[in-house]
């Protein structure tokens, strides 16, 4: 078979409901996190990732899932530039969403 380069990958079926934790507190302190489509345009245009193995998109899954602390490190090296937030087509406050999973983070941390 010829590549087009990419694979097909088998339907997958993804619960919201059931897998994604409480993000109270961050939906309190941001409102706009509700308002994620996951479309990636923040990912594509962080400065971080143009550098580093840095993927916001990814950073906020894991967080809505519960997968929290190994994330903690990553955001460290956010530049909070904010041009993820000037991008965002849903107007996700994607910088103070940051900012707010940092500090909820180090709560946590050890
Ligand atoms: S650009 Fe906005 S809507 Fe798209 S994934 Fe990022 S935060 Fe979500
Ligand atoms: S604020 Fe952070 S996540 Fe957003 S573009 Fe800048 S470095 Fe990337």
């Amino acid at each position: 078979m010829k590549a087009f380069g990419f694979n097909l990958q088998k339907t997958r079926t993804y619960e919201i409901d059931t897998t994604h934790s409480p993000c109270e507190e961050l939906e309190h302190a941001v409102p706009s996190f509700r308002q994620c489509m996951f479309c990636g345009s923040c990912a594509a245009t962080c400065s971080a990732n143009s550098h580093i193995d840095f993927n916001i998109l990814r950073y906020n899954l894991l967080f809505r899932r519960g997968t929290r602390q190994e994330i903690a490190n990553d955001l460290d090296n956010c530049m909070l530039c904010g041009k993820c937030s000037l991008v965002c087509p849903r107007g996700v406050n994607t910088r103070a969403m940051i900012m707010e999973m940092r500090k909820e983070l180090q709560t946590d941390r050890p």
